[in-house]
């Protein structure tokens, strides 16, 4: 099964890539994973890709297409993935279809993960991550924790990508790019939206029910 999860920062899609390809035996391909391993490495590709991220910003379309295309190429991914983070647009959506029907094959179903904006630039600026050990907090669910780590005394500051006006740069980039995106598979006939509110384990389970055959 070829799937594409789809879904705004704060909505905990990395976490569900895993679950759902976990259940489903097939791996998860994030953009992401592979910018950071691109990075990590210092590679040209990595370099040019971070400039973009630093900002909040989008990686080009060709950089991204590239690293894509030969990871789907690899053997473990010959019966099926999850893509996390690709395609963005609709003409990397376009690529994407262009490239699968080359083998005979379709992306079969397009989950987005659907939440209330407001809820998310409330949770991802009031994180608070600790200097010294890295964990993270949050002011309004660990009380009076704004300023030092109970576990280790270090620190607390705010990552400048949960600051609330990257936040809601993050989030204005998303819809700007990714609503024609919904519509293209919208028209494709291989739409999911997902209520991604509750627990991990409850979205999960509502993204599975999504993917079984009516
Ligand atoms: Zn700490």
């Amino acid at each position: 099964m070829r799937i594409v999860l789809v879904g705004p920062p704060g909505a905990g899609k990395g976490t569900q890539a895993q679950f759902i390809a976990s259940h489903l035996s097939i791996p998860k391909i994030s953009t992401g994973d592979i910018f950071r391993a691109n990075v990590s490495g210092g590679t040209e590709l990595g370099i040019l890709a971070k400039q973009y991220m630093d900002k909040g910003d989008l990686v080009p379309d060709e950089v991204t297409v590239a690293m894509v295309r030969d990871r789907i190429a690899q053997p473990d991914a010959v019966s099926g993935f999850l893509l996390d983070g690709f395609p963005r647009n609709v003409p990397q959506a376009e690529t994407l279809r262009d490239m699968l029907a080359d083998n005979g094959q379709a992306v079969d179903k397009v989950l987005e993960l659907v939440v209330d904006e407001e809820e998310v630039v409330r949770r991802l600026s009031g994180r608070r991550t600790c200097g010294q050990c890295g964990r993270i907090w949050h002011v309004d669910f660990d009380e009076g924790r704004d300023d030092v780590c109970d576990d280790c005394g270090g620190r607390l500051f705010q990552r400048d990508d949960d600051k609330e006006e990257v936040v809601r740069h993050r989030l204005e980039v998303y819809k700007e790019q990714t609503e024609p995106l919904v519509e293209f598979y919208e028209k494709e006939g291989v739409l999911a939206g997902i209520d991604a509110t509750g627990s991990v384990e409850d979205v999960t389970a509502r993204a599975l029910a999504a993917l079984r055959p009516a």
